[in-house]
């Protein structure tokens, strides 16, 4: 593609080697790489140590450009969703969510020491606060999803094309820009528009650019679950946290929900998660969609129990995000039955998080994100068709 290289996704070796093609010293191209990421400049221009003819080059050779904000939507709860617009006009979207673990959306995206009732880590964590408020950022890892989960907007809406490194980093730049917040109390889940590990040409980059300057179990990697791919995340020596999108527990189910499901059998999935090496103290987050009349029986419940036996595994009940336009027919449990959901669950000793959108401002969760406005391209398919 472009011959020239994207200077936010370039890693701090990458500009090493850059600095020394360039015939300067190795230094400069850290220097560079802490300007554009640790620091977080707007341009070269505001890169005061680095020299003039330096800058010059620089902004003439390799021009920094982010994507740009077209819509800003903000919720009661203090949530943004952001439209960005990228070089070629392709739309994505991305989430910010403010506040602390306990009273807002990033509950359930805290690694597991957060997680209320659990072992010895718990404690530990709230002892030392932050001084700094936390928040979360939802990004996006391709344009659209060529996945095609049936009760995803994203997925309705059909495939995209992959984002660069250079475009998921100046996608969460933009967002800290427009927050005003830098990398400090941030937490980071990929569980916007896009498959991440259908992009592991871009996430992997980017993984390794973010961790320069955020621990990675601050990041979160959500996957329909691609087992060759995830083998490869597998074998990073700094690795995100995990989550899979289980959604249901049964092969036939889930193959309905999600057709992917026939590349990569439940079975395949279960094994790689449980190939998954874990740091102390970490769990991988299992999503489960829950969808009236679909997969939320108390069987439902008890199958996932035994399907997720033995691993090290926190549960995040996501009760359906319901859209009339893209989803039409496919209904959210009452409270009754998300309740009823999570004892089961609960009841076999499973920390359980369930995630709350609140009303209108649903449209901000991450897996709602559809960066057009346009109909979907492919037919509706509703849950009576499908199965
Ligand atoms: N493609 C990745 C990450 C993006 S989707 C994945 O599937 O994991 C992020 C999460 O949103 C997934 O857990 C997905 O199951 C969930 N999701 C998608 N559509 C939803 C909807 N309509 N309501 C609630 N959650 C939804
Ligand atoms: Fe793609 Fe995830 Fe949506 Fe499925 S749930 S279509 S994998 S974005």
């Amino acid at each position: 593609m472009a011959a020239q290289p994207d200077p936010l996704g370039l890693t701090q070796p990458a500009w090493e080697q850059l600095a020394l093609e360039w015939g300067l010293p190795r230094y400069r191209g850290r220097q560079i790489f802490d300007w554009l990421h640790r620091r977080l400049v707007r341009d070269y221009d505001l890169a005061s140590d680095l020299p003039a003819a330096l800058r010059e080059r620089l902004d003439r050779e390799l021009p920094i450009r982010r994507p740009e904000i077209l819509r800003r939507e903000t919720s009661d709860d203090g949530s943004v969703k952001l439209g960005l617009g990228l070089a070629d006009g392709a739309l994505i979207e991305a989430v910010y969510m403010p506040g602390e673990a306990r009273d807002s959306l990033a509950n359930e995206f805290e690694d597991a020491r957060a997680v209320p009732g659990e072992a010895a880590g718990g404690r530990r964590e709230a002892k030392s606060m932050p001084l700094v408020p936390k928040f979360t950022i939802c990004l996006s890892s391709q344009t659209g999803c060529a996945v095609d989960c049936a009760f995803c907007v994203t997925g309705r809406l059909g495939a995209g094309r992959n984002l660069s490194a250079g475009e998921i980093l100046g996608q969460l730049q933009a967002v800290l820009r427009e927050v005003d917040r830098t990398y400090e109390g941030m937490r980071l889940v990929f569980m916007g528009m896009g498959e991440p590990l259908l992009n592991l040409e871009g996430l992997l980059p980017a993984l390794e650019i973010l961790f320069e300057m955020v621990a990675p179990r601050r990041v979160t990697v959500s996957t329909s679950g691609i087992t060759p791919a995830l083998a490869k995340l597998a074998a990073l020596p700094r690795r995100p946290n995990l989550a899979v999108s289980i959604n249901a527990a049964e092969e036939s189910i889930r193959t309905r929900l999600m057709p992917i499901t026939r590349t990569y059998p439940l079975r395949e999935l279960i094994a790689a998660m449980r190939a998954w090496p874990l740091e102390p103290r970490r769990r991988i987050l299992v999503e489960y969609v829950l969808i009236a009349g679909v997969n939320d029986s108390v069987e439902d419940a008890a199958r996932l129990s035994r399907l997720l036996r033995g691993l090290t595994a926190k549960i995040n009940i996501i009760p359906l995000n319901e859209d009339a336009t893209y989803l039409p027919g496919w209904k959210r449990p009452g409270e009754a039955g998300i309740d009823r959901f999570a004892k089961e669950l609960v009841a076999a000793h499973w920390p359980v998080t369930v995630r709350r959108s609140r009303g209108p401002d649903a449209a901000a969760a991450c897996g709602q994100l559809k960066g057009r406005t346009q109909d979907p391209r492919r037919a509706r398919l509703t849950p009576a068709s499908r199965s």
